[in-house]
């Protein structure tokens, strides 16, 4: 980029954020969930009142599932993974998910509300940096659509997120990696055996090289039996990744 290119491009942002400002004037933001106005200086549809009631999960957590525990455990494992078979190495999930994050997570998902990313972002990241240990992940990875999914909605909620949970904690990314190679149905109507059904031997990993020997955080919206994940991971795995991480927003 030549010189003036920066400059054009730096004046071009102030109008930006000029014209955003005067919008916001004469538009002000309503809170998505309770439709008093928001603060200008938020950058989300979501007033502090509505984000207070969202509930992070805190410590102890089951080692393998991310599960709240009711006291510490070292065992790798708890009562609500211990049957299950599941191709990553530990999942961690963000908040709860109840009331507002639900409903801000349905308007993302299937409205279009990508202004929303903002608050995702913001969660991950800060539960991450409590949860993570330095220098454990070497790039993030989201959960794919299949093309004909993402073609219908016209964007991939997981990529968004993905991205800006990379650009924020200052991680590698890598988008296309790995494809879901068929549609699959929506998991929330299936029961747990059906779920696993559903997404078995629906990933695979392209970029071999650039998995092999590498630790993986693989992202994705809402964990519920981790059959979708645990699918993404096993491909990752064949692939030669030497870890996988799981990381959800809710659970
Ligand atoms: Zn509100
Ligand atoms: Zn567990």
């Amino acid at each position: 980029m030549r010189n003036g290119d920066h400059i054009r491009s730096g004046n071009e942002a102030m109008k930006r954020s000029f014209s955003h400002y005067l919008l916001s004037l004469l538009y002000p933001p309503i809170c998505i969930i309770c439709r008093e106005p928001v603060r200008l200086d938020r950058d989300y549809p979501l007033c502090a009142g509505c984000e207070a009631s969202i509930h992070a999960y805190r410590a102890p957590l089951c080692r393998r599932c991310g599960h709240q525990l009711s006291e510490p455990s070292d065992a790798y494992g708890c009562r609500a993974c211990c049957r299950d078979t599941l191709y990553f190495d530990r999942a961690f999930s963000c908040c709860v998910f109840d009331g507002t994050l639900r409903a801000c997570l349905h308007y993302f998902k299937y409205a279009g509300k990508l202004s929303l990313q903002g608050l995702f972002i913001k969660k991950t990241c800060s539960f991450l940096r409590d949860h993570l240990e330095p220098n454990s992940i070497d790039m993030l990875i989201p959960v794919p659509l299949h093309w004909t999914k993402q073609y219908d909605r016209g964007y991939n909620q997981t990529i968004i997120l993905t991205r800006g949970i990379a650009q924020a904690c200052g991680y590698p990314l890598l988008t296309d990696a790995l494809i879901r190679t068929r549609p699959t149905d929506a998991q929330y109507a299936l029961n747990k055996t059906a779920r696993i059904l559903n997404v078995n031997g629906a990933f695979v990993c392209r970029r071999q090289r650039l998995i092999s020997g590498r630790r993986i955080l693989l992202i994705d919206d809402i964990f519920t039996t981790g059959a979708t994940t645990s699918a993404c991971s096993r491909a990752l795995k064949k692939a030669g990744a030497r870890h996988v991480t799981v990381c959800t927003v809710a659970r």
